[in-house]
């Protein structure tokens, strides 16, 4: 199939927007008698006029040969095998031109069977993600309309949609995630496919799975792909409780308000992460907060009752699909119950505050924060306890205690 070819005249992707370790990639790998091309998201981006994430290259080198090319690349993966070329902490990955076998409906163990450039297109997920860029032509090389379907915004699977959804369901997450980082239409047939695919999605990888979920929680987008993942009926067999749980306005409308916080903030501070465990607290801290009201109505829970059922609440939630990483579910849980301490079920009187000066305890102050900016009532106690902190911080280290003199017995 002869492709589309679009000249800079057409696209206007400035070549000082191509981040110059992936030009020199590029390069390289061409002097050697390869083809090469950047590809997916990052000419995606750059015609959406985005700053890319990452520059990605295919290339029709095979893996061994790219590390011959450059001493600064390790060769990783088992089901996607590709080569990482690092410059200091910038990593360019590069993977082979694939073929996949894009129309049995089976799902893909691995996906290491080397192609052409146009079988490599058709591999891949959407339109969007499926175009060439070659920057010494600086020409977009497109086989399967993807630019035209970025000018319309459209989102459309690359061959036919049910079929690539069942070969890995994670392109269904994947398809969220665009909508609701562009805000794109979902083409008709693609979105009848996800309707009907979206039990397969526990066919997955649960390590893949939660590894988008968690990118999308950092992506400054996480309010609209939670809305969409509920709304296409996707959270439910991921995460059925909470599914159930949001259908009660009571803690959708917080969960979501949280959520735009988190949003917002992370837009602002882009390339900064936060620790991954906070991420997941604003998911179940309103359903978390309601089951403790409710176990709390007749005696007030202790710190002690409500840790153990922030352990239980996270069993819940997260089986029987995803594995929570134990350092993950041990600060989820500490960050859970400390919103209790800040804020006790029962009022105690003025007491001087203590605030314990651990990142954990930070993290739980932050939650606290975006707590507070959608309910403004909480704002005094919120300002109280950074005060707490800061006088903590600003007080010296306490000192190491004295040992204690033997007395030396009397004979
Ligand atoms: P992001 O901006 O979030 O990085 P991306 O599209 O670049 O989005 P990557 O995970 O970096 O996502 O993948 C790079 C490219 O690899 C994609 O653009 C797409 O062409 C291809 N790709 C990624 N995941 C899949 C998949 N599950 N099936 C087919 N192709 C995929
Ligand atoms: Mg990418």
């Amino acid at each position: 199939m002869e492709p589309k070819v679009y000249s800079l005249s057409e696209h206007q992707i400035a070549p000082d927007q191509i981040d110059t370790h992936a030009f020199y990639v590029i390069q390289k790998l061409k002097e050697a008698g390869h083809k090469a091309y950047l590809v997916g998201g990052g000419v995606r981006d750059l015609l959406l006029q985005q700053k890319p994430k990452d520059f990605d290259v295919s290339t029709s080198a095979k893996p061994e040969e790219i590390r011959g090319i450059f001493r600064n690349a390790i060769l990783i993966g088992r089901r996607f095998r590709l080569a990482h070329v690092r410059f200091g902490r910038k990593v360019i990955e590069v993977s082979t031109f694939r073929s996949g076998d894009t129309e049995t409906a089976d799902l893909i163990v691995r996906d290491n069977e080397w192609g052409t450039e146009e079988q490599d297109v058709l591999r891949r997920d959407f339109t969007i993600n499926g175009l060439f860029y070659d920057p010494e032509s600086q020409e977009i090389i497109d086989y399967v309309d993807g630019y035209l379907d970025l000018e319309k915004r459209l989102l459309r699977t690359i061959g036919q949609p049910e079929a690539r959804f069942i070969q890995d369901p994670v392109r269904m997450i994947r398809l969220i995630k665009f909508c609701a980082r562009f805000q794109f239409e979902i083409d008709a047939p693609t979105f009848q496919a996800l309707l009907n695919c979206k039990g397969d999605i526990l066919n997955s990888s649960s390590a893949r799975v939660f590894e988008e979920l968690l990118r999308m929680l950092e992506s400054g987008a996480s309010r609209p792909f939670f809305h969409l993942l509920q709304e296409y009926g996707l959270l439910q067999p991921l995460l059925p409780n909470l599914a159930e749980a949001l259908q009660e306005k009571e803690i959708a409308e917080p969960t979501f308000r949280l959520l735009e916080e988190t949003d917002a903030e992370m837009k602002k501070q882009l390339g900064q992460p936060l620790d991954r465990a906070l991420l997941l607290s604003v998911l179940l801290f309103p359903l978390f907060e309601i089951i403790i009201q409710h176990k709390s109505s007749r005696q007030p829970l202790h710190l002690g009752q409500i840790a153990e059922l922030s352990h239980q609440l996270l069993d819940e939630v997260f089986s029987p699909f995803f594995q929570l990483p134990r350092r993950m579910r041990a600060i989820l849980s500490l960050i859970l119950t400390a919103q209790f301490r800040i804020l006790p079920l029962e009022s105690r009187g003025q007491k001087k505050l203590r605030a314990p000066l651990d990142p954990i305890f930070s993290m739980a102050l932050h939650l606290f924060k975006w707590r507070a900016a959608v309910q403004p009532e909480l704002l005094p106690t919120y300002t109280d306890w950074t005060e707490a902190m800061y006088q903590g911080a600003e007080s010296p280290a306490p000192l190491p205690p004295r040992r204690r003199r033997r007395r030396r017995r009397r004979s």
